[in-house]
């Protein structure tokens, strides 16, 4: 028998699950803090992976679980309270604003 921290195809999957769950839920609070079409998709297939990796994987389940939720607790904000560290919407707002700033005045 082949143990599992042997197996490179299944360690592969895995990974690859829990780093599509980290996508899914970094563009869901993303979505959800900017008002945009598509979180509830988006929070819907999150679900869906946390349940193929609470099947297949119920250690590596049970130990990402409350990380899960509190990061993503951590992460939620709105317009009114970007996040520049986390959301990539709001870092592109910040440069924006940035580039308007600098942007030379125009003639009078
Ligand atoms: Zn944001």
């Amino acid at each position: 028998m082949i143990h599992p921290q042997l197996d490179s195809p299944n360690r592969l999957r895995r990974h690859q699950l829990l780093a599509h769950r980290e996508e899914l839920a970094t563009a869901a609070i993303e979505h959800l803090g900017h008002d945009l079409p598509g979180a509830d998709v988006l929070f819907r297939a999150i679900h869906l992976v946390e349940q193929l990796i609470s099947a297949e994987y119920p250690d590596t389940w049970q130990a990402h679980y409350p990380d899960w939720i509190s990061r993503d607790a951590d992460r939620l904000h709105n317009a009114d309270t970007p996040r520049t560290d986390t959301c990539r919407i709001c870092r592109t707002a910040a440069r924006a604003v940035v580039r308007t700033d600098l942007a030379p005045p125009t003639a009078a």
